[in-house]
């Protein structure tokens, strides 16, 4: 569980963040909905160890990770560019994480760990690490591709599995639909979802769509200015928003 306790954030006189707190469950997909310049972006960096609060405490299973870095957080940022190598093929991307480690690490992945039993019982005994996680993800006939060779849903798929090797704490995307087309859009939207169910990961999602955040959330988190004025599964933010604000910014775009 990841925990925002009173997190505020300034920049000389301007409050970005003003006594957020946050509870999101494991496994959960979280949106955090809200205007452009309302802080959700402030508020990823923080999570992620890329930039400290001025106040305020994150915790992740009730410990502060105030001094953990970035990577000892071990939170995965899912780009719009994907920042996916053109030169290596979608199994050597996948795998680049660990290739300075040994692949111990990835056998111990509670999830490939699983993965790899079922193959096992269903006699695929010679089925690796990576060829479990390309199965989860339906990647397993473009291991041998070249990035340039997939589509953008099959590039972001690659992009999950890349973090998924490291086990990450949670997946944040930030506004990861906004310069797509319309129809790229909901089927990137469907994606995700997938990515969701299949990983059981936590995903935290910033956005300023409304219908991509009710339409994947579990919990959505309404921000306005610097303070979040709901957290609510979707239908409930429609039947009891907090106040006018809410009503008025969810009301906006039917
Ligand atoms: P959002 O992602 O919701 O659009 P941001 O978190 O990017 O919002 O920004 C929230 C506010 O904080 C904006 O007014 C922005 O200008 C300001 N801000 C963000 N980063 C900085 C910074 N490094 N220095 C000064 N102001 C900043
Ligand atoms: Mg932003």
């Amino acid at each position: 569980m990841i925990q925002l306790k009173s997190l505020t954030r300034a920049f000389g006189g301007n409050r970005v963040l003003d006594a957020v707190d946050l509870v999101i469950p494991d496994g959960s997909f979280t949106s955090l909905l809200g205007p452009s310049g309302c802080g959700k972006s402030t508020l990823l960096r923080i999570l992620a160890g890329l930039d400290q609060p001025t106040s305020g405490a994150v915790l992740f299973d009730g410990q502060d990770v105030q001094y953990k870095s970035a990577t000892e957080r071990n939170i995965a940022m899912v780009f719009q560019s994907y920042a996916l190598y053109p030169h290596m093929s979608v199994r050597d991307n996948i795998v680049l994480p660990l290739a300075m480690r040994s692949m111990s690490r990835l056998e111990r992945l509670p999830l490939v760990t699983s993965l790899l039993a079922s193959a096992k019982r269903k006699r695929a005994a010679n089925s690796s690490e990576v060829d479990c996680i390309a199965q989860l993800l339906g990647l397993t006939a473009l291991l041998d591709r070249k990035p340039s060779e997939l589509s953008g849903g099959q590039k972001q798929r690659v992009a999950v599995g890349r973090a998924l090797v490291r086990d990450p704490v949670a997946f944040l995307f930030d506004e990861p639909l906004s310069n797509l087309d319309t129809k790229l859009r909901g089927q990137m939207r469907e994606e995700i979802g997938r990515l969701h169910k299949r990983t059981g990961k936590t995903f935290i999602y910033v956005t300023h769509d409304q219908t991509e955040a009710m339409s994947l959330s579990d919990q959505v988190a309404v921000m306005m200015g610097g303070h979040i004025h709901q957290v609510a599964p979707p239908r409930d933010l429609y039947a009891k928003p907090a106040n006018t604000d809410v009503a008025a910014f969810i009301g906006e775009h039917p």
